[in-house]
């Protein structure tokens, strides 16, 4: 799939910009505070209806304006489709061949984006609420059930929570209720880990062939699932896992009260990422996470394709610059041929840009 012509209206920096895209590699260069990386997340938002950078759409709406409007048109290998989104003070609404969608999750997964930007080295470095954050992000996308299991989740998990600390607080008894709660927030549970453990299982086959590719084959990455409910095993099927989780939230049902919140379940999962055997979060260099963390990205474009058949979008912000030349050419022909890609950058020069052929270059100011 790719993206043929954006229109934008209002986002950010970007007042109005009407252009037609490459269907292979385009790259925008141009000085810091230009536009960019806006652009790149006008195109995430487009297929995403969220932002990589802000979890505050108000923000994106240019200074003194009171809209954004993104419109663009997609080509599919079996149908073109035309998407609008439209973001205001109140809240945005979506549009798919001028119909308006009353629900998101109809939208996403339309149009598939994966995006690397520097600050993704934290999927490695960082606290584990950013690997949740990012199953839910890229594995929502590619799943309309693991979007749907994903939000009621949180939706049940507030009710409990909620519940626990009237508990807590003496202002409610009745703990029947709160074991309806606790067996349907562990049945929605299992359907989420259960998608966790299949999609990680896909994403670590094809990150670990991603990995050997760019760091010509010096150390195996693998990925693995670890629940916070630690007698899950990646073999149990959703049922056992219910079990498992309706039992823990029973073992810690005074705790749970006690401390007014849910101790167990999705919510409190991580994912570990090693090199040879060894945890990358305590022990991996610098450039050897970020290797991961592309690998990673690299990765979802297989495991989109697997799913939907198309390849995603590719949005590259500023990640050339951080590359050695090896590891440069590694990417590009990695990428080469398969998805639309946008890269930035503020030079061209020291990249070896020679591997692509005709790239289309924007110059933005
Ligand atoms: P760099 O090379 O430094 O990464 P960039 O070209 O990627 O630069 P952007 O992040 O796209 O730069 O930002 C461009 C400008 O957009 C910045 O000067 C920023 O202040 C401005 N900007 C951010 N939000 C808004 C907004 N809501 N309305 C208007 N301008 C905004
Ligand atoms: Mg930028």
């Amino acid at each position: 799939m790719y993206l043929d012509r954006f229109t934008v209206q209002n986002f950010r920096n970007l007042k109005k910009l009407d252009v037609k895209f490459d269907p292979n590699v385009n790259i925008f260069i141009g000085k810091n505070a230009q536009g960019k990386t806006n652009l790149l997340e006008a195109i995430y938002f487009l297929a995403l209806t969220r932002s990589h950078r802000t979890n505050s759409d108000k923000e994106l709406i240019g200074f003194g304006g009171e809209y954004t409007n993104l419109l663009g048109h997609v080509q599919k290998s079996q149908v073109d489709l035309t998407l609008r989104v439209l973001i205001t003070k109140k809240g945005k609404k979506v549009w798919i061949n001028r119909v308006e969608q009353s629900k998101l999750s109809k939208y996403v997964g339309q149009l598939n984006a994966i995006l690397f930007s520097p600050e993704d080295l934290e999927l490695i470095k960082g606290a584990p609420a950013l690997r949740r954050r990012f199953m839910d992000q890229e594995f929502g996308q590619i799943n309309p059930e693991y979007l749907y299991f994903a939000s009621k989740y949180r939706q049940v998990l507030i009710q409990k929570n909620n519940y626990l600390k009237q508990l807590s607080k003496g202002k409610a008894k009745d703990k029947v209720f709160l074991d309806v709660l606790s067996d349907q927030l562990a049945g929605i549970a299992a359907e989420v880990i259960s998608r966790r453990f299949k999609f990680l299982r896909y994403l670590s086959h094809y990150a670990s062939d991603a990995y050997a590719h760019i760091s010509l084959g010096s150390e195996q990455l693998a990925i693995a699932y670890h629940p916070s409910v630690s007698d899950i095993k990646a073999d149990d099927s959703t049922e056992d896992i219910y079990h498992k989780i309706l039992a823990s939230f029973e073992r810690n049902k005074d705790t749970e009260i006690r401390k007014g919140t849910t101790t167990s379940g999705p919510h409190r999962d991580d994912i570990e990422f090693k090199l040879d055997g060894k945890n990358a979060h305590l022990y991996a260099s610098q450039g050897q996470q970020r290797s991961i963390a592309l690998s990673v990205k690299l990765a979802e474009i297989q495991l989109v394709h697997q799913l939907t058949d198309e390849y995603p979008l590719l949005l590259l912000d500023d990640v050339m610059s951080e590359l050695d030349h090896g590891r440069q050419s590694a990417l590009l022909n990695y990428i080469h041929g398969k998805t639309q890609t946008f890269i930035t950058t503020t030079d061209l020069e020291g990249i070896s840009w020679e591997i692509i052929k005709k790239p289309r270059v924007y110059h933005i100011q």
